[in-house]
């Protein structure tokens, strides 16, 4: 399913550019246009999903593919010195785009702080 108003559902659809990291049959991966890190990579399912809030055994499927290419990327960008991955849901963590996704952030020391 997709949402004609959704951002990312937009950007897989090739409706608005994007600087395109890694893609299968299940996930599109490309550069945050903000970055807040050397690395800074957005994992989305092809499926619209608006946050980690409304996972459920019926569409927890899309996380495990997000992951399996967490790990691809991650072996293709060679980020051998480690990676953090964010996934913002709601107001209170700033969730700005309503379409599941997880930030890859890597490139250098991140901050002991996650928050
Ligand atoms: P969040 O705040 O967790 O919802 O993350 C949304 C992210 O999408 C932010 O880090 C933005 O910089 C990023 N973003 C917004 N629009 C675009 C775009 N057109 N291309 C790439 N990244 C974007
Ligand atoms: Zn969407």
């Amino acid at each position: 399913m997709t949402d004609s108003n959704c951002l990312f559902c937009k950007i897989i659809a090739g409706e608005i550019p994007s600087a395109k990291v890694y893609e299968n049959e299940y996930v599109y991966a490309f550069k945050d246009i903000n970055p807040q890190a050397p690395v800074h990579i957005l994992v989305i399912p092809r499926e619209h999903i608006t946050s980690a809030a409304v996972i459920n055994s019926d569409n927890s499927v899309w996380v495990s593919r997000c992951y399996e290419a967490i790990a691809e990327i991650a072996k293709q960008e060679n980020l051998v010195g480690g990676f953090r991955v964010v996934s913002n849901a709601g107001a209170d963590a700033g969730q700005t785009v309503f379409h599941l996704h997880f930030h890859i952030l890597a490139g250098e020391r991140l901050s002991d702080h996650m928050a």
